[in-house]
């Protein structure tokens, strides 16, 4: 599967002011999420295509519906 005809391609983002840092989305996506000791969400932002499974389940697992996606096929 090809992104390349979307505009900037897949992106990601947490929305900090919902985020709960349970953690749920580093356990259902290591290679996308780290939650570090100091309390800090890292994530990836710009996906490439094989993020795309890990990336809609740790969204969809999101208790806090935090994780937004953009740029996404339909
Ligand atoms: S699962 Fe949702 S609320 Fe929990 S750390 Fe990840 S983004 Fe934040």
């Amino acid at each position: 599967m090809s992104f390349g005809w979307f505009r900037g391609g897949p992106r990601m983002s947490v929305d900090n002011d919902r985020c709960e840092l349970y953690g749920i989305c580093q356990a259902e996506a290591p290679t996308l999420f780290d939650l570090g000791a100091d309390g800090r969400l890292r994530y990836t932002r710009q996906l490439e295509a094989d993020d795309l499974e890990p990336a809609i389940a740790a969204a969809r697992l999101c208790p806090m519906r935090a994780i937004v996606l953009q740029g996404w096929p339909k």
